[in-house]
């Protein structure tokens, strides 16, 4: 197996064999110094001017070069120690050279933060854009918030179930994306909007505690921090109170955040703020309740609740849930439904962090009845309902527990506590905020023939010939 450059100063005076990539390159007089990089360090290798052949492939070296090196690691000269590289004590005496794959010259500096470079080019050579170190450690903390969440949940008996990428709408407030069937022509599938329907159907299958690491796909218009799919922390819990959802992502997160991030400030417990409360004191329902906003190491989680179930949307005037259609008003509300649904208040629950949202959750409707009022009250007829959503309500006519869940978005989180201006500095393939994957050269026109297959014939648009 490949030595990790990181461990070499702990095989002092062995010969080792290394691979990696030219990071730079120093001529002083007849020795050759280049950095080799691995996605673990960097450590210095010296060519010395014998054996010639060695010496003279050397000088043809660039940097993003890919080589195989055999050398011996030794000290350096007391006045060449680097002190500010970990590897910086040591060096390596190349014995063998050899050049596995050239480089051209890349678009951009991939040795700085990149930030100052245009973020197309970026994205069209992503995989050098990856190597830069920054990216490379947000791609690593990310999974290993990931790894601690899904070790913690499956401690606390949380089983991770996948649930399908192809299915029906689920609605939750944007555009969906749409699949068409080739076996059922003129039929569509949908990508889920989020696993909202399918984590409910579980906790009717008796599953009781559920996760998942789930992508969420809505087709939104572009808005500064979003992306066509991201991931979602995605969690569904029978027979559980809203203080129970908020206790177990608290005390996940507070334990993660000790065991990974240590130097963050952030107070325990979280405050649980009301809704209205948010809006007077602070004007919104994601409050940045940080006590000095330029500190970069304070993180402040808060929770807001009893959000109103229902609001008029500015522009169609039409009422739309302030979460999703599936949210269980608070139990004194229900009665409101008929007379003033404006007055509702909900079981939902957000959880908010240095003025982002990170996540929406609730109890779930699960009488059968009220879920049909709460359609309609939306604009659905009866038959609309019962054709989109009929399976979710027969399936509550079985034996439906109570449950309620919540769906933090990873992406958001991982940004915040890297420090990242937006969330596509700690996605590894992010799209423009159009939609667009610059690198693949997706969306892209497909073959007649696989329209063909479809049915499907595409109009022609005023803007192309
Ligand atoms: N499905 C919801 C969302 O994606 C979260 C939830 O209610 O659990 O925001």
């Amino acid at each position: 197996m490949k030595i990790d450059i990181a461990d070499i100063p702990k095989h002092l005076g062995k010969e080792l064999e290394l691979f990696g990539w030219i990071d730079v390159r120093r001529d002083h007089g007849k020795l050759i110094f280049f950095d080799l990089r691995d996605r673990s360090g960097k450590v210095q290798l010296v060519i010395a001017p014998e054996p010639k052949e060695i010496h003279s492939l050397a000088e043809t070296l660039r940097p993003e070069w890919v080589i195989r090196v055999k050398g011996l690691v030794a000290k350096r000269p007391e006045a060449m120690k680097n002190p500010k590289e970990p590897t910086g004590e040591v060096e390596v005496k190349v014995s063998e050279l050899e050049i596995l794959a050239k480089s051209k010259t890349p678009p951009f500096d991939i040795s700085g933060d990149g930030y100052e470079i245009d973020e197309e080019i970026r994205m069209k050579h992503r995989y050098l854009d990856l190597r830069r170190p920054r990216l490379l450690k947000n791609l690593l903390r990310r999974d290993k918030v990931i790894i601690f969440i899904r070790d913690y949940l499956h401690k606390k008996d949380f089983i991770e179930i996948e649930t399908p990428l192809l299915t029906k709408s689920t609605p939750e407030g944007a555009r969906d994306y749409i699949v068409p069937s080739r076996l059922q022509p003129g039929n569509f599938y949908a990508l889920p909007q989020s696993p909202q329907q399918y984590k409910q159907l579980l906790m009717v299958a008796g599953v009781e505690k559920y996760f998942q690491i789930a992508r969420a796909l809505r087709d939104e218009d572009t808005r500064g921090d979003r992306q066509p799919e991201h991931t979602q922390l995605d969690i569904e819990m029978s027979f559980v109170k809203p203080s129970e959802v908020m206790t177990l992502v608290e005390d996940m997160i507070i334990a993660m955040m000790r065991g990974l991030y240590p130097d963050k400030k952030m107070k325990v417990p979280w405050p649980r703020i009301p809704y209205a409360e948010a809006m007077t004191k602070y004007g919104s329902d994601k409050p940045d309740t940080r006590d000095n906003k330029n500190d970069p190491d304070e993180i402040a989680f808060a929770w807001i609740v009893d959000f109103p179930s229902f609001e008029t949307d500015v522009n169609t005037k039409k009422i739309q849930p302030v979460h999703h259609m599936f949210v269980q008003p608070r139990e004194e509300s229900i009665a409101l439904i008929d007379s003033d649904p404006s007055k509702m208040v909900s079981t939902q629950y957000d959880w908010v962090c240095n003025g982002y949202e990170l996540a929406s959750g609730s109890i779930r409707i699960t009488d059968p009845k009220l879920q049909m009022k709460v359609f309609k009250l939306l604009g659905m007829s009866e038959e609309k309902a019962q054709k989109d959503f009929g399976h979710l309500l027969e399936a509550f006519t079985y034996g439906v527990p109570p449950h309620g869940g919540i769906a933090p978005g990873l992406d958001r989180l991982v940004m915040i506590l890297q420090g990242e201006p937006n969330i596509r500095e700690v996605i590894a393939f992010p799209k423009t905020g159009d939609g667009r994957d610059l690198m693949m050269g997706a969306p892209a026109e497909v073959e007649k023939s696989q329209l063909d297959e479809l049915g499907i014939q595409i109009k022609k648009s005023k803007n192309k010939k």
